[in-house]
This record gives C-alpha cells, structure tokens and sequence, in this order.
C-alpha cells in the first residue's frame, strides 16, 4: 500500500516519446489497438500497460495486450458488444473482438493510511491481505499500485507517448524486478501471489529479482495459503504455459511456493522412495511442456494436473496392482486433497483422472482393454503422461516403446499389433 496523494508521487513519473523508446504503434496488436481507440474516441484516457509495453522493450514478443483506462468497467461495457466484467477482488472487462481477449481494467486509486483500518468503497482488507479493490482512481495513482517498476509502463500507441513509473525504464534497461513501494514484506501480505509473479517474470522475461523482492519470498511462502485456490489455479495455468515451466519450477522450489500449492507432490518427492524418480517425472514433465510451447503447440490443462495426482497415488501404491475401482477411490482422495490448495475447474479434473484410470490398461494383454484404451478420447494425453512415466524410470520401458510404435501405425498394422499382442504371440523387437 502506497502512503500518499498523486500529487506527492508526481516527480515519481517519467514522461517520454515513444519512439525514443524504439515502440512503435504498429507493434500493438490490431484488436488492442481497435479498443484503445474506441475508449479515446469516447474521451476516456487508454493505454496499453504491464507485460506487453514490458516485453516489447525487452525485446520480447507480448503473450497479449492489457489495456487500461479511466472508464469505469460499466462504462466500458457499454462502448464494446461484445464484453463482460470479470473478477470480484479486482474487477476488470474481457473485450473481445474477432476472436481475441483484452482485458480493460481501470485507473486504482492509492491507498490512504485510513483505508488500512476499515474497508470501504469497494476495498477491503483482511490481515494486511487486499481481499477487495474495486477504488477507481487517476493514472498517476494507478502508476504506483501496480507491482513491480517494469510492470508500470503505460504506452499511448494514439499520442506517441509513454508514461512510467520513475525507475521502470532504468530498470528495464537493467533487467532488474523490483517492487514499486520499499516494503517487499508488506506487497506480499496484501497479495500473495505476488511470489508467484515475481518468480514466473524472474523466469520468463529473464529479469533479476531485486534482493528486497527474492529475500522476503521464502520467508512469505505459507502466505499463499491465503489465496483463493481458484486463483491459485489461474496462476498455475501461467505458469506451465509461460514457456519456462522448468526454470519456474525450480524457483518454486527453492523458494518453497510448491510446497504449499502441491504439498502431496512434495510429500512424495521429500520422501524419495524412487530414489529421485519423482522430481525427474515432474521436470520431465515441465520441460517437455516449454518444448511444446516453444514449438507452437497447445498444453492441455488437465496434463500437469494428472501428473500432479499421479505422482502422489503411486508413491502410495509402492509398486502394488490395484483394481480399478481401488484406484479411482486413491485418485479421488488425492484430488479433492489438492483441490484444498488449487481449485482444477470441475471439467479439467475429470480429464486429468481419465489420464490416470486409464494408466493399467497400457500394460494389458486383453484386446477388449487394448481397443478400448485406443480408442479412448484421452488416449493421447495418457499415452503421454505413460511415456513420462516409462522416461522418469517409474514405468516399463518396453510397454512405452510398444505403444510408440503402435501410434506411429496405421490402422490394420494397429489393429494386427493388438491381435499379437492379445493372442501372447509378442514377438521380441517387433511385437
Ligand atoms: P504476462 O506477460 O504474463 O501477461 P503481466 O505482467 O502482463 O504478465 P498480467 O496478469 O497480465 O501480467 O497483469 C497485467 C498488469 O497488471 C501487470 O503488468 C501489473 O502491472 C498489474 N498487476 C497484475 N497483477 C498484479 C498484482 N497482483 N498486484 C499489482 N499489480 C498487478
Ligand atoms: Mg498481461
């Protein structure tokens, strides 16, 4: 929370052309573009804000465009037809427009020192911990209650002009993540999320933390407890698809943030039953998923959450068979143990359990259970998560290079393969 009026912070602000910042209007995408203008055509203020201005300075190629403005979300409504307001904590409007989303979220106002002790006009606070903040304010103050310097960066692609936080373009220049506002402590209390973005931008925009920012995660880490698993979940999703998954989880790691959001998987890998196998199971996991994202292709949300539960449950088996009626009831309690910590919607719980369920079945020798597996709707993102499996030293190398093959056939050579392989006429290196 930053003490204060605008009017005190205003020598805190940089002002400066764009173009001596090398951006360019062309390098905002066309939608963003389509709703900045519209707001300014309505004589609102807009401006392309956080991560995009961020990476394009750095050099980097945005994931997407966050807008701001200092219309209030029912105001915004009514400018775009296709539109609606998001969130509770923090509201903001989705806009879409041919097929893409852009977030609008408006102006904050700044904190006063009264508003620490009672929560009013759409802000509340619970332990130091912002539950609500819906307080509209000016672009001056919104420049310092967002959460790191080169996070506050403010691009008007209309004017030519950039508007940033006093430090954010030094430290852009210097690849530092820093925290506007000197109390590190404090800006993880109000949200603790916050740890998970500074390690994923840590990560994935190649910044170093600064040491106010690294030295107070670990410390905070158990703050995350605090957080809605939902949320919990969303920031999840950003991070395996951030592009350095592994790198972020490593950093989760070390700064014991994954203890607290898959304290089962830690569990599991603390007791190191498989000598090891567990950790190289899940950074097989994540580094095979940045080679996805860097190839252009989409991850499945219900992946890593299949991983997530399956890990736990067969560290519970040590090796054991069990029915399938067995195992669905681990997997059960070992997902409604997680979902204490981050909430999988209803829809991706239930893919990543058919990952699992259908685990045994890769092992069989009965045509029935063969057929049915291949052509299960989950079969590909199990056949996947049995690799990893068979790759980590968790499962049989020979039955993952069986189905490799299999996949890689075509359909009467298929259908043969499940004949040999029922009838128990497998023959060594060619099944
Ligand atoms: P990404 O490239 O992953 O989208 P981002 O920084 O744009 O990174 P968003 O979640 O899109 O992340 O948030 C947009 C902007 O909103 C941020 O750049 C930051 O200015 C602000 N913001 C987001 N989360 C917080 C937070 N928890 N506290 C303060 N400001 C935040
Ligand atoms: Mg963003």
């Amino acid at each position: 929370m930053t003490p204060g009026t605008a009017e005190d912070l205003s020598g805190d602000i940089d002002y400066r052309d764009a173009a001596d910042l090398g951006l360019r209007r062309n390098m905002i995408s066309s939608v963003a573009l389509e709703v900045i203008d519209a707001l300014q055509w309505s004589d609102y203020k807009s401006y392309v804000v956080g991560g995009s201005v961020r990476d394009l300075l750095l050099g980097k190629t945005p994931k997407d465009y966050d807008v701001v403005t200092d219309a209030h979300p029912g105001q915004v409504l009514e400018l775009f037809p296709r539109c609606r307001i998001v969130g509770r904590r923090f509201r903001i409007v989705h806009v879409y427009l041919r097929g893409e989303l852009v977030e609008v979220s408006t102006f904050r106002s700044l904190w006063k020192p009264e508003d620490k002790a009672r929560n009013r006009g759409g802000r509340m606070v619970r332990n130091g911990q912002i539950i609500r903040d819906n307080r509209y304010g000016s672009l001056h103050e919104d420049i310092f209650r967002r959460d790191f310097t080169v996070n506050s960066i403010y691009y008007d692609p209309c004017g030519g002009k950039v508007i940033a936080h006093r430090n954010a373009l030094e430290d852009i220049e210097s690849r530092c993540l820093r925290f506007i506002g000197a109390d590190a402590r404090a800006r993880y209390r109000e949200d603790p999320v916050r740890m998970l973005r500074a390690v994923r931008l840590a990560a994935k925009a190649e910044l170093q933390m600064h040491d106010e920012v690294e030295h107070h995660i670990a410390p905070s880490a158990s703050l995350l407890g605090n957080v809605p698993p939902a949320r919990l979940f969303q920031e999840f999703s950003k991070i395996f698809r951030s592009g350095a998954a592994l790198e972020i989880y490593h950093l989760l790691r070390r700064y014991k943030l994954f203890d607290v959001m898959f304290p089962s998987v830690r569990e599991c890998l603390d007791r190191d039953d498989e000598s090891g196998r567990g950790e190289v199971l899940v950074e097989l996991l994540f580094s095979r998923i940045d080679q996805r994202i860097a190839a252009g292709k989409s991850v499945m949300s219900a992946f890593p959450m299949a991983v997530m539960l399956w890990l736990p449950v067969t560290c519970r088996l040590r090796g054991r068979k069990t029915s399938a009626a067995a195992l669905r009831k681990l997997l059960k309690e070992a997902l409604s143990a997680q979902r204490r910590y981050i909430a999988t919607p209803a829809w991706i719980a239930d893919n990543g359990m058919d990952i699992c369920l259908l685990q045994p079945h890769f092992g069989s020798r009965r045509k029935a259970s063969l057929l049915r597996l291949a052509e299960h709707p989950g079969f590909a993102a199990a056949y996947n998560l049995m690799c990893l499996c068979a790759d980590a030293g968790l499962g049989d190398p020979d039955t993952a290079e069986w189905w490799t093959r299999f996949r890689q056939s075509d359909e009467s050579e298929r259908r043969s393969m499940i004949e040999r392989r029922a009838s128990g006429r497998r023959r060594r290196g060619r099944g």
